[in-house]
C-alpha cells in the first residue's frame, strides 16, 4: 500500500511509542498527586512542557495541553472571545478565513448561536490565500478574536501570518492560528509569527491521536471551556494526559531533528512538485488546487473533471493507492468541498477533488508509482463514463 493520506493522520513514531511507553507503565502517576510516582509524573509533564515550548518560541507557562487540534482551536475561537466580551461587551464579532477548519468554523458558529456574535468571513483569493487588505476590510473595533489557519489541509496554501496578525494587531485584536497542518513543515517560532494563540495536534506528528496543544501568549486572557479541578493553570481541567505530552514533545522534537540534520521540508517539496508535473502532465484538463508555490510540502491537491472524486479514491485504493478527497472530516461525502467553493472553483469541479498527503518518509519511486496510478484512475472512470 502506498499511503498518501498524511493529512489525515500518521502511524505513532517508533522513538515516539518508547519516550511515552513509561508513563503508561511504570510511570504511572497522576501529576497532581503527593508522592514520589506523582512527581515523576508532574516532572514528566514539565519536561514535555518545556520541550514543546522550546518548539514554538515560547514559555513553558504559555503552553496548554489539550486532547488534540479541536479542543485548542476551541479554546483559543472560543475562550478569547469569550473572555474579551466578558471584560467588555461591546466586542461581539468573530472574524475567521473563509476555508477555516470546522474546528474554527464550529467554534466560531458556537458562538453566533448560543453568545450573540456575529462571524465576519474573510473572503480568499483563488489560490485560497487571505491578503493583509481583505482581512483589514473586514475587522471592526467589536472584533473579540481574529483566527486564520496557518495551512489549509485540503489544498495546503500557506497564509501570510504574520502580516494578517500585524493587521489585527494594529486594531488591537489578538490574532489565533490553527497550525495543525504546519507543523513539522514550517516554522512555529511564534514570536516571528506574532501570534497571540496557535494550535497543534499530535496525531499529524507521529504521536498518538488525541493530543496536542495551545499555545496562549502570556496576558491572554481566555475562558476555560473544561471546568473541574483546574489543571494546565486553569485553562484546562482534568487530569493530564501525562503520556501523550511526553509523546507530543518527543514528536516536535523529531521533527526538529529532521530539519537541522537535513533540509526535510525542502526535500519533500521537490518530491511534490515533481509528483505534480507528472500528474498534470498523465491527466489532461487536471487541474492543481491551491497555491502553485505557497503550499505545505506535503500536500498536492487536484481537480479532476470528468469523474467523481470518491471514484477516483475508490479506483487508486484497488491499486493500492490510499489517499483522500479532502479532509478526513468530510470523507465519503460527495458534496464539494466549502474550501474549494470559497476559491470559486465550480461545484461541478470541486466534486472530483483529490488530494495528496506525504509524510517525511515520502520516497520518489512510490510517488512515481502513484502518479502512474491516477493516470491510469482516471483514464479509466473517463472511458467508462464516456467522457
Ligand atoms: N485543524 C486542522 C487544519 C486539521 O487538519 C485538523 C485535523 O484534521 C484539526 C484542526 C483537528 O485536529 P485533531 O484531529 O487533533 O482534533
Amino acid at each position: 500500500m502506498i499511503f498518501l493520506d498524511a493529512a489525515a493522520t500518521t502511524p505513532v513514531r517508533r522513538e515516539v511509542l518508547e519516550a511515552m511507553w513509561p508513563y503508561l507503565t511504570g510511570e504511572f502517576g497522576n501529576p497532581s498527586s503527593h508522592h514520589t510516582l506523582g512527581e515523576a509524573a508532574a516532572n514528566a509533564l514539565a519536561d514535555a512542557r518545556a520541550t514543546v515550548a522550546r518548539s514554538l518560541a515560547c514559555r513553558p507557562g504559555e503552553v496548554t495541553f489539550t486532547s488534540g487540534g479541536t479542543e485548542a482551536d476551541n479554546l483559543a475561537v472560543k475562550g478569547i472571545s469569550l473572555a474579551r466580551q466578558a471584560a467588555d461587551p461591546r466586542y461581539n464579532r468573530v472574524a475567521i478565513s473563509a476555508i477555516e477548519h470546522p474546528a474554527v468554523e464550529e467554534s466560531a458558529r458556537y458562538l453566533e448561536r448560543f453568545h450573540g456574535f456575529i462571524v465576519d468571513v474573510v473572503p480568499v483569493n483563488r489560490y485560497g490565500q487571505v491578503t493583509p487588505e481583505a482581512l483589514a476590510e473586514v475587522v471592526r473595533p467589536e472584533t473579540a478574536l481574529v483566527s486564520v489557519m496557518y495551512a489549509n489541509n485540503e489544498i495546503g496554501t500557506i497564509q501570510p501570518v504574520a502580516a494578517l496578525a500585524a493587521v489585527a494587531h494594529h486594531h488591537g485584536i489578538p490574532f489565533h492560528t490553527d497550525a495543525v497542518q504546519a507543523a513539522g513543515w514550517l516554522s512555529l517560532d511564534t514570536k516571528t509569527l506574532r501570534v497571540d494563540a496557535l494550535s497543534i495536534s499530535g496525531h499529524k506528528l507521529g504521536a498518538p491521536k488525541g493530543n496536542g496543544a495551545l499555545y496562549l501568549r502570556s496576558r491572554t486572557r481566555v475562558e476555560p471551556l473544561v471546568h473541574g479541578g483546574g489543571q494546565e493553570r486553569g485553562r484546562r481541567s482534568g487530569t493530564e494526559n501525562v503520556a501523550g505530552a511526553v509523546a507530543l514533545a518527543k514528536a516536535l522534537t523529531l521533527v526538529g531533528a529532521a530539519e537541522q540534520g537535513e533540509p526535510l521540508a525542502a526535500k519533500v517539496a521537490g518530491l511534490r512538485d515533481q509528483f505534480i508535473k507528472t500528474v498534470l502532465a498523465l491527466v489532461p484538463g487536471a487541474i492543481l488546487t491551491g497555491h502553485p508555490g505557497e503550499r505545505l510540502p506535503s500536500i498536492a491537491s487536484f481537480c479532476f473533471p470528468g469523474t467523481s472524486g470518491e471514484s477516483v479514491l475508490l479506483e487508486l485504493e484497488r491499486q493500492g493507492v490510499v489517499c483522500s478527497s479532502g479532509s478526513a472530516c468530510a470523507a465519503g461525502s460527495d458534496a464539494a468541498s466549502p474550501v474549494l467553493l470559497a476559491l470559486g472553483i465550480e461545484a461541478e469541479v470541486a466534486q472530483t477533488a483529490v488530494r495528496f498527503s506525504f509524510d517525511s518518509t515520502v520516497g520518489s519511486a512510490e510517488l512515481e508509482e502513484a502518479a502512474a496510478a491516477v493516470g491510469a484512475a482516471v483514464g479509466n472512470i473517463r472511458s467508462l463514463s464516456g467522457r
